[in-house]
């Protein structure tokens, strides 16, 4: 009697921690996504939103729902509460269920948010990158430059090989007034279609480079693919844009005719037939005229 009544003690002690861990984790969960929502709603911008999601939208999914499994655990150790007296064998048989229960529900939702839903991710993010972008100075719609994905730019500073890693560069113009805006995409963060099983799970293992960029001429680099899923590999060839900008700003260190702090605009504007022609200029002014004048000016 006296041992039966301590173990109701024990019983009673474990379900109260139990109801207070499922509604504890559970409200983890919700607030785990509810501030994800109102952090990802205060960044305004597109490319803030893009920016906001890649680096944190699964890892927040994933504690979401590594909580909620923890709930679950708990809400399913209280099965059978009121009616069912201690034994060790239905306790111990109980606790092996709400292991599995929890474990079904997280590792399922960690699969997916790893394997397919990169998939969804990749289209929200390929809106926001094309999402035309507003000027702040009048509210106009600007323009994108030359949409080339095969075209890269290296991360700057990185002078080790086994180091560097591309980057794209998005450019988006007010024709109205040559005002620009250049985005930076960091090349090897971004997750690819793979050829083999079709989830979005593609990524940039190494870049090597085959032809290092002159400020005269564009390099030759190869960036190797491995899926995170399947495992199958892909090895693609890219161009990598000539950088004469960082020769330029070692040769005109001082060079700042309009006080402005900007020591170069480069311009690069792909036509309709797929030429390519980089402009440079030494102010904005410079640009501005003549993204006023290169409206005028007939193709060839
Ligand atoms: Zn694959």
């Amino acid at each position: 009697m006296e041992e039966s009544s301590a173990a109701d003690g024990f019983l009673y002690v474990w379900h109260t921690i139990m109801i207070i861990g499922a509604v504890g984790f559970l409200i983890m969960a919700i607030v785990t996504f509810i501030q994800y929502k109102v952090r990802l709603a205060a960044h305004k911008e597109p490319k803030d939103k893009y920016d906001f999601i890649r680096n944190h939208e699964i890892r927040n999914y994933k504690r979401f729902f590594i909580f909620l499994s923890i709930s679950v655990a708990c809400i399913i150790n209280t099965y059978g509460m009121s009616s069912i007296e201690f034994h060790i064998i239905w306790f111990a048989v109980r606790i092996f269920i709400s292991l599995a229960g929890a474990l079904l529900v997280g590792y399922t939702a960690l699969l997916i948010l790893q394997y397919y839903y990169p998939t969804i991710m990749h289209k929200k993010l390929k809106k926001l990158r094309y999402t035309p972008r507003i000027n702040p100075e009048n509210g106009h719609e600007m323009r994108l430059l030359g949409e080339h994905e095969e075209d890269v730019h290296l991360e700057e500073g990185m002078q080790a090989e086994e180091n560097i890693f591309s980057v794209d560069y998005d450019v988006w113009v007010d024709e109205s007034t040559g005002y620009t805006k250049i985005e930076k995409y960091p090349g090897h963060l971004e997750a690819l279609q793979c050829n083999n099983c079709g989830f979005y799970t593609m990524k940039v293992v190494r870049e090597e480079i085959i032809e290092p960029p002159t400020p005269e001429k564009d390099g030759e680099l190869i960036k190797h693919y491995q899926c995170e899923y399947c495992k199958s590999i892909r090895a693609t060839q890219f161009h990598i844009v000539r950088d004469s900008y960082q020769n330029w700003a070692a040769s005109h260190p001082q060079h700042d005719p309009d006080g402005k702090g900007i020591g170069m605009v480069r311009i690069e504007i792909i036509t309709t037939g797929g030429e390519r022609r980089i402009f440079e200029f030494q102010s904005t002014d410079q640009a501005e005229k003549f993204l006023g004048e290169y409206e005028n000016t007939p193709a060839g």
